[in-house]
């Protein structure tokens, strides 16, 4: 159980900006950037690679939900960033695959 168990499940209180059968995006609670949205799969998995192994059309459906909810935000045409930290050297501190979305602002390379 993490934390973002939680926010799927409504037990703690999330900014929302958009959902589908697939995924919930909600807004990181210590923004990086003007905009700062965190994209989970409604099912749980603690990485990309568990995800893409399990069921690559999950994958799919959930990189479409990361598309969407870009588009949703309104930065398809300024552009933005999405990462995936992944694990101890990535420092990933929610063990609950999240792809981040950052934009609304020039973004540096590279990052840190
Ligand atoms: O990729 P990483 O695991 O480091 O990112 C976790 C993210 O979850 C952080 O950016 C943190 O601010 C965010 N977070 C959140 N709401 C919580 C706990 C963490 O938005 N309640």
């Amino acid at each position: 159980m993490t934390i973002f168990d939680k926010i799927l499940a409504g037990e703690i209180p999330a900014d929302r900006v958009y959902e589908n059968d697939d995924v919930l995006a909600f807004r990181d609670i210590n923004p990086q950037a003007p905009v700062h949205v965190l994209v989970i799969p409604k099912t749980r998995w603690s990485s990309l690679i568990g995800l893409a192994d399990a069921d690559p059309a999950a994958a799919g459906r959930f990189m479409a939900g990361v598309a969407a909810t870009a588009r949703e935000l309104g930065l398809e045409e300024s552009g933005y960033r999405t990462v995936f930290n992944t694990g101890d050297d990535a420092q990933q501190t929610v063990r609950y695959l999240h792809a981040h979305i950052l934009g609304g602002r020039k973004m540096n390379w590279p990052p840190g």
